[in-house]
């Protein structure tokens, strides 16, 4: 019985495993290797590591969990989780393993508009986030795809900080009035034509329509719709709120004890919105290994005071 099982090693798993490696947890950290952002060239907004590979950032925090021998590190697939009397059963191709505590960091998967070429150039060329990947296209010309109200805001937004070149390409859809207005306030193009493909790279994109027409654009950005990685919370009895994030407390436990979830699968209550980076998916990490650490704690510690108070001694709390 492992003190601590992780499902997932990006920057929420490993953060997670470092900090219970560290407090010499006896802990499994499984890994099935499609992290979030394996598409991009790189990564921002990580303070010390901005700029980096995300390949070398995960690279190098394996080998800093992987220095602490209490913590097993394994490549396989959690393909099903159970609640057990005294912890978690975890199913894997090679076998059951089992855990006093569950921390799950799967993250999430991006759903991607079925555009020829487009998923080829997600994370190079095509962006999901203006935080994540604008500064480096600023003051270049810029598209948003997609129709919807989420596209128009990303428009505005890049309009406003980074650009004062930005189309909307909605793909066939037609924005509501009010986006419609918006839009034009802010002095955005708005192209509904239907798109057949996207060619070209970084700095010299063409977005292809219907009719035979080509746009050259630097960058697209799309906002994602997202879905989750596993659904080993949902196997669980995990709630989720209506976006599909797990619903966790203000130290990532979710609504079944002695299951926490940190990362992109995870949001809590007061935050309108899950914040999917990489620093609050390892913030999260953290509170989840720390809090799942110090349940432990608490239960040996009321163990040995029950076992003592039998005994007619006191208890050493
Ligand atoms: C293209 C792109 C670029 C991005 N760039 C940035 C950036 O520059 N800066 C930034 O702050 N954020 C960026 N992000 C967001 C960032 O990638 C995520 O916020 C971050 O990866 C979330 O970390 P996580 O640990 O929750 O999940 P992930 O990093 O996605 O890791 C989850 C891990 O769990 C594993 N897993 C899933 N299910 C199972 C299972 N059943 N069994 C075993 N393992 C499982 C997966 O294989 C994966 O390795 C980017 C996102 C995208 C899509």
């Amino acid at each position: 019985m492992y003190e601590v099982a992780i499902v997932g090693a990006g920057p929420a798993g490993l953060t997670a495993a470092l900090v219970c490696g560290r407090q010499q947890r006896r802990v499994l950290l499984l890994d099935s290797g499609r992290p979030r952002n394996a598409p991009a060239t790189e990564l921002h907004m990580l303070v010390g590591r901005d700029g980096h590979a995300p390949a070398q950032l995960r690279r190098t925090g394996r080998e800093e969990v992987a220095a602490h021998p209490n913590v097993h590190i394994r490549d396989e697939v959690v393909r099903s989780a159970a609640v057990l009397p005294d912890g978690f059963r975890l199913d894997l191709a090679s076998g059951t393993e089992r855990a006093r505590k569950l921390i799950l960091a799967t993250g999430q998967v991006d759903v991607l508009p079925d555009v020829p070429g487009l998923a080829e150039r997600f994370g190079s060329s095509v962006f999901h986030c203006p935080y994540c990947h604008g500064y480096e296209v600023k003051g270049q010309a810029l598209a948003v795809l997609g129709g919807g109200y989420v596209h128009c805001m990303q428009a505005l937004y890049l309009a406003d900080r980074l650009s004062s070149d930005v189309v909307v390409c909605t793909d066939g859809v037609t924005p509501e009035e009010e986006h419609l207005k918006l839009l034009a306030g802010a002095g955005i193009a708005v192209h509904t034509e239907p798109l057949t493909g996207i060619g070209g790279g970084l700095g010299d994109l063409r977005l292809s329509f219907d009719s035979g027409r080509t746009l050259r654009r630097a960058a697209i950005f799309h906002r994602t719709a997202t879905r989750q990685h596993s659904d080993l919370a949902e196997q669980l009895g995990c709630e989720m709120f209506p976006d599909g994030r797990v619903r966790v407390d203000a130290v990532q436990q979710t609504t079944v004890p002695g299951v926490w979830a940190a990362g992109d699968m995870a949001r809590q209550e007061a935050l309108a919105e899950a914040t999917a980076f990489l620093a609050t998916g390892a913030a999260d990490g953290m509170r989840a290994a720390i809090w799942a650490d110090q349940e432990l704690l608490n239960e040996d510690a009321e163990r040995v005071g029950a076992d003592e108070t039998a005994e007619g001694e006191r208890p050493v709390r």
